[in-house]
């Protein structure tokens, strides 16, 4: 049977372009459809924007320390207006990169929503059809919100991006990667934060001690951290909910709370009035804004997928085997709709494996194991292989942990405090995890990460000479476990 396409994507983010891209500049005809911004959530409303407010955020804490080192610096206002504006204006640019790369290499895009028809039709929102040998879905995940009244009062990260003005106080709900990022971002930027998170510890799944650190220095940094801790209830702020108001969040940052529909731009969730919010610890307190950050679902709804005998899993996942294939031969899916590691890296990767599989002629499974990852807290988190907890459950394992004050922050009298920590077995004295909590631990983790990945001992780092002076050189000088567990 002749195929209008060998390949056609549904979705143009990072894993689908890669995909698409890939496989057309190996010669195969290539279709992609995307009904929203090219780029997906990691370019749009993602690690790109999120890690621009991270920079932003951190310029807060320059002058005091710069003041330490002679400087004569004091901070100023932040003018949201002039940064949104210059983010937008980026995400602009990355958007046109995305579609030109997809242009230049050959693929066809639509503008236009998919559906599938059958194991090899797709048929787009414009009206058109078009068959293909393969059908790759790529279509990511969105932030979802818990299912109580009232929760569409809360903004979700995607909505973080489109604010015309910043709130003075938010309660962000969630203990995960997005809500401790953007607890940090928003702090850094003059926002009020309140977060709660439900379990004993933000960042769960991580290693104890190093998320211990994260925790105690974002309360440091005042972001009101109350664990244990949920949204009971929440109503839009009126004569009948008078609880104390949150939003003591610097004028001079802010301008007037969020919460009207003429502070938002267009496109952007209108998250109301301000917020009144009742706590599993009884407290009432009105914020101007409230933001779930309570995890993502994959987007699979209303693509005909289940129709066409695409097996779905519990949490709307597209199940998938190791070459990414789907329960229909034809149909194979990758990144965050598959459920499984859900970054953007991972997606890539998992989209040049499907390709080398179907197009190369050589199946290759996806490597999902010791991923090196950074979670962008304020301090940073580089992290790689097991957490101690982890390991201990596995093996006897011994620890090696430092956590110091780095001479940049003990000249300016600062108490942040960065950790370094090594998780190796016992048997076969492998590093079997690293931990970095400090500046600049995402582009640690990365080169730690090599040595990991090609099975590094211990006595490895040992042999290593220290990098001086340097934070991380205590990676390779730490000589006796702190504990064997
Ligand atoms: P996560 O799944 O990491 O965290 C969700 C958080 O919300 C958890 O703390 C969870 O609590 C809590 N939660 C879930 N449901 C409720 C509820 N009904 N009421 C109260 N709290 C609730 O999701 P995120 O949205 O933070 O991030 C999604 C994924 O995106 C991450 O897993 C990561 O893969 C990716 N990501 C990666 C980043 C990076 O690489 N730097 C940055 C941002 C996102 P509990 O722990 O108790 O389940």
């Amino acid at each position: 049977m002749a195929f209008d396409y060998d390949l056609f994507v549904i979705g143009g983010g990072s894993g689908g372009v890669r995909a698409a891209r890939v496989a057309a500049s190996g010669g195969a005809k290539v279709a992609l459809a995307e009904e929203d911004r090219y780029g997906g959530t990691c370019v749009i409303r993602g690690c790109v924007p999120k890690k621009l407010m991270v920079f932003a955020s951190e310029f807060a804490g320059t002058p005091d320390q710069a003041r330490a080192y002679g400087w004569d610096l004091s901070l100023g206002a932040f003018d949201w207006t002039a940064f949104s504006g210059q983010l937008n204006t980026e995400l602009d640019r990355l958007e046109e990169v995305y579609r030109n790369l997809l242009k230049n290499s050959g693929v066809d895009s639509f503008d236009a929503r998919a559906r599938l028809t059958d194991a090899h039709t797709v048929e787009l929102s414009t009206g058109k059809s078009f068959t293909a040998k393969h059908i790759l879905v790529a279509t990511g995940g969105h932030p979802v919100r818990p299912d109580m009244p009232n929760a569409h009062l809360g903004m979700v990260s995607d909505d973080i991006f489109k604010l015309k003005k910043l709130p003075k106080s938010v309660l962000i709900v969630g203990g995960g990667y997005i809500a401790c990022e953007f607890a940090g971002i928003l702090n850094g930027l003059g926002v009020n934060v309140t977060q709660y998170y439900r379990g004993a510890q933000i960042l769960r799944g991580f290693d104890d001690e190093a998320r211990g650190l994260i925790a105690e220095s974002m309360q440091e940094k005042g972001i009101d951290l109350h664990l244990g801790t949920n949204i009971l209830e929440m109503a839009p702020a009126s004569a009948d909910h008078s609880a104390s108001h949150a939003g003591t969040g610097s004028d001079a940052a802010m301008g007037a709370p969020v919460g009207t529909t003429q502070d938002l731009l267009p496109g952007a969730e209108d998250t109301g009035e301000p917020v009144w919010v009742k706590a599993t610890n009884g407290s009432e307190n009105v914020f101007d804004a409230v933001f779930f950050a309570t995890g993502r679902d994959p987007n699979t709804a209303d693509m005909g997928l289940e129709e066409v005998g695409v097996k779905i899993g519990r949490r709307g996942e597209i199940v998938v085997d190791e070459y990414s294939q789907s329960s229909v031969p034809s149909i194979y899916a990758i990144g965050d709709v598959t459920n499984r590691v859900a970054l953007t890296p991972v997606a890539i990767r998992e989209g040049m494996a499907f390709v080398e599989t179907v197009f190369n002629g050589n199946p290759t499974p996806v490597d999902h194991e010791l991923i090196p990852t950074a979670i962008f807290t304020q301090p940073e988190m580089g992290t790689v292989g097991m957490s101690e907890e982890e390991a201990r459950e596995q093996e006897p394992v011994e620890i090696y942990c430092t956590s110091f004050r780095p001479m940049k922050s003990a000249f300016a009298n600062q108490p942040d405090r960065v950790l370094f920590k090594l998780v190796v077995s016992k048997a076969t004295r492998k590093v079997l995890g690293c931990h970095m909590v400090a500046p600049g631990a995402g582009e640690m983790i990365q080169l730690a990460g090599i040595a990991i990945k090609m099975g590094a001992t211990k006595e490895d780092f040992d042999r290593t000479v220290a990098v001086h002076p340097t934070m991380s050189e205590e990676i390779v000088t730490m000589r006796e476990p702190i504990r064997t567990a």
